[in-house]
């Protein structure tokens, strides 16, 4: 067979006819059928994607999400098992096939009402890295309406492009969690005498986004590429969370309860109302006494509560956790060939220590820093082979240097 006789085996096209030929073992490809296998290929990869999405979720049910969550966060069962049913049924309905019957799954966009450093953020991660999708955590504080300085709420959408390696399909999938939404809700209860711009300007910016729009985005954010080219991102099946410690609702809830107690005494006095934890009897209408519009509200449909962090949640932080932070230790030291042992009684003092300057969760690390950073420094590349922290030996550390700076931090 001549050269010009030779054709492409799947369309049957001459040499002639196409740029380019590929010889195979039996058999020749074409230029143009290179192209169509490709984007077949691309495809395929990209539903295989959302295939593994789905048969990992119809794994993970509830239980087995609420399973998870345990490994990572200590206590708040309340809210992990909210959030199991409402990350399931998210994905549900962004797995649902197209049906003829009317009913739509709406999102179930979540808010979490706790104070700082209890774990909420903690919480949209663990959910980010169980699920693989990308998870953009942005600060409420920062966002304000378009026209005024600061970041305007498409940021958002930058910032979860940017998360997903501006794969779109994987963004328009994620999570976003918005920190410190109390810190936009209107600062007074009566709009019509103060109009607080600010705040509910950014919450009615916000409320598209969270039920669900197409944005043009500008991937690289902000104004200061004024010619880049905007992404249109659709937040249909984007899941949003809302975090934030909304200082001073309990006084909102407890006025409520008092208020209902008038009518039903005998049944408030039975269920004797916990004064350390009133946030468990939150409901919407407590976050709209708060300040938050009631459309924002109904946009976040599942409503849950953080409990304060008590002794024994601390301690169990310092060591259960999956990756705990007394396990992280461990495993820096180990990669010098170190041993390291920490007695019970010094866990206890780090949580006192912890306790006593508030500093939460978050501190336990910064504690437990100040109290290694010696052995760390001083031990790699000598013969000493065990680190063992006393209570003693964390007091003395303690007391020698950054306690002091904590003390000024709290
Ligand atoms: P929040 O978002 O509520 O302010 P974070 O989730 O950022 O708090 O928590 C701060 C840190 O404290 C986390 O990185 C984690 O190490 C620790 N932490 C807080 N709460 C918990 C918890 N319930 N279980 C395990 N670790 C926690």
């Amino acid at each position: 067979m001549s050269k010009e006789d030779l054709e492409c085996s799947f369309c049957g096209r001459k040499k002639s006819e196409t740029k380019l030929l590929i010889a195979g073992l039996d058999a020749h490809i074409c230029d143009r059928c290179i192209e169509q296998a490709h984007g077949i290929v691309v495809e395929e990869a990209l539903h295989s994607d959302n295939s593994e999405l789905s048969k990992d979720l119809m794994l993970k049910k509830p239980k087995l999400i609420k399973a998870f969550l345990d490994e990572y966060v200590i206590g708040q069962d309340f809210t992990k098992k909210v959030m199991s049913v409402a990350v399931y049924n998210h994905y549900k309905r962004l797995l649902q096939p197209k049906s003829d019957d009317d009913i739509e799954i709406q999102k179930s966009n979540i808010v979490i009402v706790g104070q700082t450093g209890t774990g909420k953020t903690l919480i949209a991660k663990t959910i980010a890295k169980m699920l693989n999708v990308p998870l953009a955590i942005v600060d409420a504080t920062v966002l304000t309406e378009a026209g005024y300085v600061g970041e305007d709420v498409e940021g958002i959408l930058t910032r979860l492009l940017q998360a997903a390696d501006y794969n779109l399909e994987k963004a328009e999938k994620g999570i976003v969690f918005i920190d410190e939404i109390d810190k936009i809700a209107r600062k007074s209860d009566n709009p019509s005498i103060t109009r607080d711009v600010s705040g509910e300007g950014v919450q009615q910016a916000l409320l598209k986004l969270l039920e669900g729009t197409t944005v043009n985005v500008p991937p690289k954010g902000g104004r200061k590429h004024p010619d880049q080219k905007f992404i249109e991102v659709n937040t249909e099946n984007i899941l949003f969370i809302a975090g934030g410690a909304f200082d001073g609702i309990e006084r909102h809830i407890s006025k409520r309860l008092n208020m209902q107690a008038v009518g039903f005494t005998a049944t408030l006095k039975e269920t004797q109302i916990e004064k350390d934890n009133m946030l468990r009897y939150i409901i919407p209408k407590d976050l709209k006494d708060f300040g938050l519009i009631p459309e924002i509200i109904g946009r976040l449909p599942v409503l849950t509560y953080m409990n304060p962090l008590d002794k024994e949640t601390l301690r169990a932080i310092l060591t259960e956790p999956k990756n705990a932070i007394i396990k992280q230790y461990k495993k820096l030291f180990e990669m010098d060939g170190i041993d390291f042992e920490i007695t019970e009684e010094a866990l206890d003092f780090i949580v006192e220590q912890a306790i006593e300057y508030k500093l939460g969760a978050r501190g336990l690390r910064s504690l437990c820093e100040a109290v290694l950073t010696d052995a760390m420094y001083e031990m790699p590349g000598t013969d000493e082979k065990l680190v063992k922290v006393t209570r003693d030996y964390a007091d003395e550390k303690l007391n020698k240097s950054t306690l002091k700076k904590l003390k000024a931090v709290s």
